[in-house]
């Protein structure tokens, strides 16, 4: 094996504040993230590429190579979703080796690689009869899209097999792009931003500056009417003019992540500028309590401030882990705990909505409230969000933990042992918990030898109380939710740590500006958010719930519901809404709803739409006080 799998390499990048821990060295033992992976590795990966068979996903490849003589099948940027396969099952046989995975890999590899043109050129629809059109719409054709993510696969496969010819061929694609645009070529930039990522990270591997000048290039030749001029694609103003997030979800965090790249290696302040305007007019005005956003159906993208409809909401798959992306990189860039806090809330309740239980089937649009209809499907004909859930989630083991030279930064937890250098030093970690279910973590550390460095553990910012001992010993430091708390010694081997968060039970309430929400709550513990299902609350519809606000909330752990997990209940008045029957309006007196108290129960909203069609929602209605100022 020729080197170790990172999400993103920054192992050398000098203006961000944290380093990698590949994901070789962290093995999940807990009962909440290990299944899925090995569910990922045995059902969702396997289901996923008989999927890309089927359509012809795969075949398309055979045919460029000249091996089938079909049509061209399904849609041009179809190739993605292949590259994208080929990343997740290299993740995955980073974390867990699997001949029969790495040999599917390996053969659609082949396929690949045998698609390539003489001159570098990779991209099976514009083959044959439409060779001619190859560079010739870069607003709509996705072309530097789909090779975006052949080098992304090509460089995650490479580091997690050592295989080479993948990336080879990846490296020559990216050869022939930098051959065609260029400050003293072609002008142009990508109308689906994504490729500058990849590229960015083909620098890292190769040294080869000019990936990251074109990948500069290309950030720089936004918002300068190059391909229309619309917010939909963000070309309405060049990047680091942009003060508010706009357009297309994915396309507009690709690029955030893109630009967050590029500054990690060139520290040029005015994208970081940029990028925290965006921030902040993401998470103070447009993004949803669970981490999801692009709130708006048409053009897939962010809509106007609190514009965050419930049963409306588009919420793509692949917007919130987008999300997760360009936070992860905010971090790695910082070490600043807000962005650790937007990724773990988009990964528990935005991202993992997105694949079912039984890891075959797929949301594309993630509404916050439903009356039964929506339901996960085995694949689509656009089908960006199952290949994407599964190279993220497959990648996770890699966003745990960060290394600085001041020591060891701790993201998220999850049961695990992991074996990291630390101070120049073998440390093996171990974490105790059952998170996300209960905030006690307990870190085992065992150094070779003493060694001295700081062990910086996120406290999240929903955690309003924690508490932390070392070795029996209450620390003496004051302990701040929404920081890292920095303990710095000299560890010895054996030496515990343990931190304790406390998780009740929150009502959350939106900013009065979210017309959706007036008076309604969203119930959140540690990091998982809430809804009522109607499977789970049969005697009454959860669209008629009215929690009172002195209503005593219960947490209970059902191991066999829905592959285990804790269950919120309480009592509720459930408003009678008979008098409505066959009308939409009425006087308000005649309606006044008679209510009746009964027991609900909530369940982590990643849960909802796997057992029979039944109404949803996140949002409860509920009684507010109102008191005189
Ligand atoms: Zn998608």
């Amino acid at each position: 094996m020729s080197s170790k799998t990172f999400v993103v390499d920054t192992s050398r990048s000098p203006f961000a504040k944290l380093r990698p821990v590949p994901i070789e060295d962290v093995h999940l033992q807990d009962s909440f993230w290990a299944p899925r992976l090995r569910k990922l590795q045995k059902v969702t990966l396997p289901t996923q590429h008989e999927s890309c068979e089927e359509t012809g996903r795969i075949a398309n490849f055979r045919r460029a190579a000249g091996k089938e003589k079909t049509d061209f099948q399904g849609l041009y940027f179809n190739d993605s979703d292949v590259y994208k396969w080929v990343e997740a099952a290299a993740f995955s046989l980073a974390s867990s080796p699997d001949q029969k995975l790495q040999n599917l890999a390996q053969e659609v590899i082949a396929h690949i690689v045998a698609a390539q043109d003489e001159d570098g050129y990779l991209n099976t629809y514009f083959t044959f009869e439409r060779t001619k059109e190859r560079w010739t719409n870069l607003r709509d054709m996705h072309e530097l899209y789909c090779a975006g993510h052949l080098i992304q696969a090509a460089i995650t496969y490479y580091r997690a097999t050592g295989e080479r010819s993948l990336l080879e061929a990846a490296s020559r694609f990216a050869d022939q792009i930098a051959r065609v645009f260029g400050p003293d070529k072609r002008s142009g930039t990508s109308g689906h931003p994504e490729i500058e990522m990849p590229l960015t990270e083909l620098y890292r591997v190769t040294d080869n500056r000019a990936y990251l000048d074109l990948a500069q290039f290309l950030v720089d030749n936004r918002g300068i009417g190059l391909i229309g001029g619309r917010s939909y694609h963000i070309d309405h103003k060049p990047f680091r003019e942009l003060d508010e997030i706009v357009g297309h979800a994915v396309r507009s965090l690709y690029l955030n992540c893109g630009a967050a790249d590029i500054f990690m290696e060139r520290g040029d302040k005015t994208l970081w500028d940029a990028l925290i305007r965006l921030w902040q007019s993401m998470t103070e005005r447009k993004m949803y309590v669970t981490g999801s956003v692009g709130s708006r159906y048409e053009g897939e993208a962010f809509g106007i401030d609190y514009e965050l409809p419930n049963v409306r909401a588009y919420a793509e798959t692949c917007a919130a882990i987008a999300n997760v992306m360009w936070n992860w990189r905010m971090l790695l860039i910082s070490g600043e705990t807000r962005f650790a806090d937007v990724m773990e809330l988009a990964l528990y309740n935005g991202v993992l909505p997105g694949l079912s239980l039984d890891g075959e089937r797929y949301f594309y649009v993630n509404p916050l409230a439903d009356r039964g209809q929506h339901r996960r499907e085995t694949w689509f004909r656009c089908a960006c969000c199952p290949p994407n859930i599964a190279r993220l989630l497959a990648s996770l083991p890699g966003y745990m933990y960060s290394l600085s030279p001041e020591g060891l930064w701790v993201h998220l937890y999850a049961q695990s042992t992991s074996n990291l250098e630390v101070g120049g030093s073998p440390v093996g970690i171990r974490q105790l918990t059952d998170y996300p279910w209960n905030g006690d973590v307990e870190l085992v550390l065992q150094p070779e030898n003493d060694v001295s460095f700081s062990l910086c553990l996120r406290i999240p910012v929903w955690c309003r109380k924690a508490e932390v001992q070392v070795n029996d010993q209450e620390l003496d430091k004051a302990i701040q939710a929404g920081e890292y708390l920095e303990i710095r010694r000299v560890w010895k081997p054996g030496d515990r740590v343990q931190l304790s968060m406390s998780m009740p039970v929150e009502r959350l309430v939106n900013n009065p500006y979210v017309m959706e929400n007036h008076d309604r709550v969203a119930l959140r513990r540690g990091p998982i958010v809430y809804c009522a299902e109607g499977v789970d609350n049969p005697d009454h519809d959860v669209w008629s719930l009215i929690l009172p606000i002195e209503a005593e909330l219960r947490v209970e752990w059902k191991p066999d519901l829905l592959d285990g997990l804790m269950i919120i209940r309480g009592k509720t008045f459930v408003a009678n809404s008979d008098r409505f029957e066959g009308s939409l309006y009425q006087p308000m007196e005649k309606a006044h709803p008679k209510s009746r108290r009964e027991q609900f129960t909530a369940i982590p909203y990643y849960g909802w739409a796997n057992r029979e069609p039944s109404p949803m929602t996140v949002w409860i209605r509920s009684s507010t006080k109102y008191r005189e100022a």
